[in-house]
């Protein structure tokens, strides 16, 4: 089988609250998996699961080809979304003590450790206190720390919240330099825009519902619209105007006039290609700018309410 993990059929009420309502997903191997959705969607829950945290009222997980059980939780690495460490410990001792729990020697995790803090360049932390450490280098300490003993599965729950954009960067790159390494990466994120581009597969969770799910490129293609933003000087701004919209039905009020450009969106029909397009307008002028319009995972999640 080629999924590291799958979950079937996840449901969990707190009292009469339905936190997850029937939510299944399938994690291949060597993919990063996107939980996508807002605050309260289910995602935490989802994850809480998984780890062994939560059970669920229904539905069961398998992990490898086994049925979840007790020692799976050392094939994970857990990031959780509330990120605890002893304010008064020092850094270096808190991750050494927090890397032994996870099963490694303490030489070898003095090792790694070393290595991951200069890779990060936080190696003169080691001695600071964990209370003098802002939000985002406390959660950069728990990065490390989860992932350090290199398990096969690596959970991170709101990896981003927290981290000003540069270290968001930071981080997402060691994301994808942890897949290529071979780790299976799970994460959720209730910002979709800024990390979509990490995921080879998302769900996307609203209301305790899974309401979509797939391989991105897949469902970027299905919720294209074909669309077309385009930048073009021509000698004769009300021609071209006047042509496109009986060539390419383009309502008038679509042009803009910036500077000396024309701006406008375009949205084929089925029996224009973008080629048609491009040939056209190099005919009438000079291309400055030719870009099809993909929607967002959040584009794509607002239509995918509406269209449930
Ligand atoms: P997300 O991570 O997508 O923001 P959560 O999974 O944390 O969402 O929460 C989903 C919903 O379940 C929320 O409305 C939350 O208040 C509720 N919930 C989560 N855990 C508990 C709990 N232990 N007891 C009661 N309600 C809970
Ligand atoms: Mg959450």
């Amino acid at each position: 089988m080629n999924n590291l993990l799958e979950a079937h059929h996840i449901s969990k009420k707190f009292g009469n609250f339905t936190a997850l309502n029937n939510v299944s997903i399938a994690v291949p191997k060597g993919s990063i998996f996107g939980l996508l959705g807002p605050n309260g969607a289910g995602k935490t829950t989802l994850i809480r699961v998984i780890n062994q945290i939560t059970m669920p009222d229904t539905g069961h997980v398998i992990l490898d080809n086994e049925a979840l059980q007790p020692h799976h939780v050392r094939d994970i690495g857990y990031l959780p979304e509330e990120r605890g460490l002893y304010k008064s410990m020092k850094v270096g001792e808190q991750a050494l003590y927090l890397a032994q729990l996870k099963g490694l020697s303490k030489s070898e995790a003095k090792t790694r450790l070393k290595y991951w803090f200069e890779r990060l360049e936080i190696g003169d932390w080691w001695n600071k206190k964990i209370q003098e450490l802002s939000k985002g280098m406390a959660q950069k300490i728990q990065f490390v720390v989860t992932v350090l003993h290199q398990p096969k599965l690596l959970i991170f729950d709101e990896p981003f919240s927290g981290f000003d954009p540069i270290n968001a960067n930071l981080i997402k790159d060691e994301i994808l330099r942890l897949k290529e390494e071979g780790a299976t990466v799970i994460f959720s994120t209730h910002r979709m825009e800024s990390v979509e581009e990490l995921c080879d597969h998302i769900a996307l969770i609203h209301q305790s519902n899974k309401i979509l799910d797939g391989k991105l490129i897949d469902i970027k293609r299905a919720y294209k619209t074909n669309t077309y933003e385009i930048g073009i000087r021509t000698p004769d701004d009300r021609q071209l105007q006047r042509e496109m919209a009986e060539k390419f039905t383009v309502s008038p009020a679509n042009f803009k006039t910036i500077g000396d450009e024309l701006k406008l969106n375009v949205k084929l029909q089925e029996m224009h290609t973008a080629n048609d397009l491009l040939s056209y307008l190099t005919s009438k002028g000079e291309v400055s700018h030719f870009v099809e319009l993909v929607p967002s995972a959040n584009d794509i999640f607002i239509q995918a309410v509406k269209n449930n």
